[in-house]
């Protein structure tokens, strides 16, 4: 008796994590489809206001504005491409690339984002990540979303501290790249849910930034932790497996 009761509460819960798993992907579905839509006149409206800003000659407050309507479109944008991701078939374009050049080249791309939050970032670095087998523009994606969280997280500024670092033999051989902050943390309540789809404690937020990340870095054999003292900051680490090679 005690068996089949066991059994039955089994049947129960994988018939739940099945429901959720149809549910996930229809929602996923259906974000792609709106998220698709809204990615052509979005990126017209982007171009037009850019050529705008060229030809017109705008007073301060006017600029402003146009400062305004320029950060409010790159958000909505965060949000389409964060739902395009989600709903994207995974599939990695591998190349041999050190994660130190992803780390530079993200950098790069967030320049202006992170001097209109007011956020310096420092790479701690003695020598580059050496090469593997990763997809850079699928890791730069977990890159943008670890570095717009702790911004968002920084709401007065602050800084950002890149560490990257390798594990060698004998245990097992890694590239570690750490993101650590100085924001107000993350409380132990809410650490489990970090990495669940659509989890978000901001008004605007779509929750899907962490789950997003946490699937790309496990596509590539990889992990992805956090640790954070409440209003100590908080520290993202992905390790990264590094393949045995003919040379060290
Ligand atoms: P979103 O950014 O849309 O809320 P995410 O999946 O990127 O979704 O993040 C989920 C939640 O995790 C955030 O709403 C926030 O509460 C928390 N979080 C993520 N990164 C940090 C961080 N660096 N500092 C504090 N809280 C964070
Ligand atoms: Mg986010």
């Amino acid at each position: 008796m005690e068996d089949a009761d066991q059994a039955h509460l089994e049947l129960e819960l994988s018939r739940e994590h099945l429901l959720q798993a149809e549910k996930m992907a229809m929602v996923g579905k259906l974000a792609a489809g709106v998220a698709h839509s809204i990615r052509n006149p979005l990126t017209s409206v982007k171009m037009r206001l850019f050529s705008l800003n060229r030809s017109l000659e705008l007073n301060d407050y006017q600029k402003e504005d146009f400062q305004v309507i320029t950060e409010e479109i790159r958000h909505t944008d965060t949000i389409v491409q964060n739902f395009l991701e989600f709903a994207r078939p995974p599939k990695l374009k591998m190349q041999l690339v050190s994660p130190s050049a992803v780390v530079d080249q993200t950098l790069q791309l967030l320049e202006h984002r992170l001097k209109s939050y007011d956020v310096d970032v420092q790479v701690n670095r003695k020598q580059p990540l050496p090469e593997i087998e990763i997809d850079p523009e699928q890791l730069k994606e977990v890159f943008v979303n670890l570095i717009e969280n702790a911004c968002e997280a920084m709401e007065q500024g602050g800084s950002i501290v890149i560490t990257e670092e390798t594990i060698p033999r004998p245990s097992n051989p890694a590239a570690l790249i750490r993101l650590s902050d100085t924001g107000p943390g993350i409380s132990e309540s809410i650490r489990e849910k970090l990495f669940e789809p659509f989890f978000t404690t901001k008004e605007e937020g779509t929750g899907l930034g962490l789950s997003i990340a946490l699937r790309i870095v496990e596509e590539h054999q990889g992990r992805l932790d956090v640790t954070s003292k409440e209003s100590q900051g908080t520290t993202f680490t992905i390790t990264l497996p590094l393949k045995e090679s003919g040379h060290e």
